[in-house]
């Protein structure tokens, strides 16, 4: 049987942000309980502990309203229209535990009840759970930005401690994304962490960024920045890139069709040896978390549209002087991936191009 039930602004949270569901059942409770099935926890919204309806919910079947019928044992048959209707004042969606959690943001005119909402219905993919993907992510998870997902192949190794915070002693040898997700969820259980413990490849990037409405490349090698630039270039998302050595950093902000894209800036990674890695000349974790906090920042400004982002503008930095400047750079019309005439149009071998993998 079909029954087409209409799901409020409140419940689509629950729902996948699906307005219309087609379900079955004999009545309204069986209605409510296979509904529950496929969506846990809409039930709990619905119901009161003891199974009732709850007073701010009325229910209508085909218009009509189901306490002038059989309440919640009315009968249901092929073809109806259920629809579920919240008392509703003001429009902001937030449980009394979220307004407290979120209480010292929502004050601020920039964020505000609309923007927690925003926040806890974005979509945030952090490349990387190392020096950067750590702040960053713990940041937008404590801001509540409701689905983060993480990328990373690599398992916690101990000197990666120093720096990458969502990490602790007894999770090395673990994989990152898990640890990752473990402290993330611990955080806020408003956060839906997705995890992908794989290395993006120019065959499984574009599934994975499409699903994401602002992209974190906190990376720590040049074939992947490339292949991320380029892969938020076809795809048209924003990206917030920053890069990390010893004392410095850099960052800046990417909007496709907008702005210029790291390729404007860096048309070419440098040659494999000519920039040593962390690894080789070594990084202080405090400009990891600076620059990853900036990264965050960003992605938070984005989403609440609030501010200015550092759309062809980079952020360069020094801790040891404590220095921060901005210097601006434009779009590239010569830009392979960008420019008027772009040569690159789909993904290529990244390790190839970086001169990671020597040719053929
Ligand atoms: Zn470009």
């Amino acid at each position: 049987m079909n029954i087409k039930v209409r799901i409020p602004t409140p419940l689509q949270k629950i729902t996948k942000n699906q307005t219309d569901i087609v379900s079955d059942g004999q009545d309204v409770r069986e209605l409510i309980e296979n509904l529950d099935r496929e969506y846990p926890g809409l039930k709990e919204r619905v119901c009161d502990e003891k199974g009732d309806i709850r007073r701010f919910i009325n229910i209508f079947v085909n218009g009509q309203d189901i306490r002038f019928l059989e309440g919640d044992g009315t009968k249901l048959k092929e073809g109806d229209e259920v629809s579920v209707i919240p008392a509703i004042a003001g429009g902001v969606d937030l449980s009394e535990d979220q307004i407290e959690r979120y209480s010292r943001q929502i004050i601020l005119p920039e964020i505000g009840g609309r923007g927690q909402e925003k926040l806890l219905k974005a979509k945030a993919l952090v490349i990387g759970c190392g020096g950067l993907g750590s702040p960053a992510a713990y940041y937008l998870a404590g801001a509540g930005v409701g689905t983060i997902g993480l990328v990373d192949s690599d398992r916690v190794e101990l000197n990666n401690l120093q720096r990458q915070i969502l990490h602790f002693t007894r999770d090395v040898g673990q994989p990152k994304v898990e640890s990752a997700k473990e402290k993330l969820s611990a955080l806020n259980p408003d956060v839906q962490v997705n995890t992908y413990p794989l290395r993006l490849t120019s065959k499984n990037i574009l599934d994975i960024i499409a699903q994401y409405d602002i992209i974190i490349d906190g990376s720590d090698n040049f074939p992947t920045r490339y292949l991320v630039n380029d892969a938020c270039v076809f795809s048209n998302k924003p990206l917030v890139h920053a890069g990390i050595l010893k004392f410095d950093g850099q960052a800046t902000t990417i909007i496709p069709n907008e702005g210029p894209c790291y390729r404007c800036l860096f048309p070419e990674p440098p040659p494999p040896g000519m920039v040593p890695s962390c690894q080789e000349a070594g990084i202080i974790g405090v400009v990891a978390g600076m620059l990853g906090i900036v990264q965050a920042t960003e992605a938070l400004k984005f989403i609440l549209g609030a501010g200015e982002l550092l759309v062809g503008k980079l952020l360069i930095c020094n801790a040891l002087e404590m220095n921060f400047r901005k210097l601006n750079f434009q779009r590239n019309p010569g830009c392979v991936v960008c420019g008027d005439k772009p040569s690159i149009k789909e993904l290529t071998d990244y390790e190839q191009f970086c001169g990671v993998r020597p040719q053929g």
